[in-house]
């Protein structure tokens, strides 16, 4: 199988067999990651461009490893979804967000927080009662939390991913479509599927000032979205420009550098006290 190892730095290929040593030492250091605390919830703010208001975040987990650093998730994710290790980060980040959005609540602000699944979390048939023993004793709504899934995540057995859908949905968890348009997807699932929202990937969303294809794109998924019901978030949202042609088309919310960079959970609600809209 094939194997890289940069400089030192974390990255493995997608396709490292899991039997390899190399494998096999990763799949440990994130075992112990889990165990000594080295995982990083960061959250995004997400904001509704219509009203200049803060109304949730994307969680976005990061590494804290003790020699390498900061890791992106990008050097771990793929591995973790390949070794089934995914689940388990996953239930990390879906208990660290579900304690967040009860932090939240404690301080006044009603926010949503949104958590991205990956494939086998959606084939993990214990997920909705996995959620529920999250959210119920801390008495956080279920509307609260946003599941964030990929088009290929929903492909790889379109069944079972929305018998699992249907069961959160009716949970009155709020589900959402990401990087739409970059994916295999089917608008014959589009309007099966029981989601709220479509985020418009951000490689568009970046591209639209400049590229006029990319901009009608934009315009029509947006016009797609509020078509079906679903309401619209753009991600990648870089300049006051961006921020200004999204509010005129409509779009309902956005996310990304020119609002602000994740950062770390303990800063947000300080963060969305003081913000103001542009
Ligand atoms: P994603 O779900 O598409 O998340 C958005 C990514 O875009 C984040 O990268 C975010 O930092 C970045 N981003 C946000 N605004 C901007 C912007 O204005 N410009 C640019 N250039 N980038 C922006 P991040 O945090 O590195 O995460 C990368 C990917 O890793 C995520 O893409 C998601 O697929 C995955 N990921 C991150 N955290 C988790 C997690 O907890 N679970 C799972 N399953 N995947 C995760
Ligand atoms: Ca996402
Ligand atoms: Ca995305
Ligand atoms: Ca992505």
């Amino acid at each position: 199988a094939a194997k890289t190892r940069q400089c030192g730095s974390l990255i493995y290929h997608a396709q490292l067999d899991a039997g390899s040593q190399e494998s096999l030492s990763l799949l440990t250091e994130l075992r112990h990651a889990v165990e000594n605390e080295e995982l990083r919830l960061f959250l995004q703010p997400k904001v509704d461009l219509q009203r200049g208001r803060v109304i949730g975040a994307e969680a976005l987990v990061r590494w804290q490893h003790p020699r390498r650093g900061l890791v992106p998730p990008m050097q771990f994710i793929p591995f973790a979804e390949q070794t089934g290790f995914i689940r388990m980060l996953s239930a990390w980040v879906l208990s660290g967000a579900a304690k967040f959005a009860r932090e939240a609540l404690d301080a006044g602000l009603s926010l949503r927080l949104s958590v991205n699944l990956s494939t086998r979390d959606l084939m993990d048939q214990d997920l909705p009662a996995k959620i529920e023993a999250l959210l119920a004793p801390r008495e956080v709504p279920p509307a609260a939390l946003c599941l964030e899934i990929t088009e290929s995540a929903i492909m790889d057995d379109p069944e079972r991913a929305l018998s699992t859908l249907e069961q959160l949905h009716a949970m009155g968890l709020k589900l959402s479509i990401d990087d739409f348009g970059t994916g295999y997807s089917s608008l014959a699932y589009l309007k099966r599927l029981p989601v709220d929202e479509l985020k418009i990937d951000k490689s568009f969303v970046m591209a639209m000032e400049r590229d006029l294809d990319d901009a009608r794109i934009v315009r029509s998924t947006i016009e797609l979205a509020h078509n079906l019901g679903l309401s619209v978030v753009a991600e990648g949202l870089e300049t006051a420009k961006a921020w200004a042609m999204l509010a005129r088309l409509g779009c309902d919310e956005g996310q990304g550098y020119f609002i602000c960079k994740p950062m770390p959970q303990e800063q947000f609600i300080a963060w969305a006290a003081a913000w103001q809209p542009p």
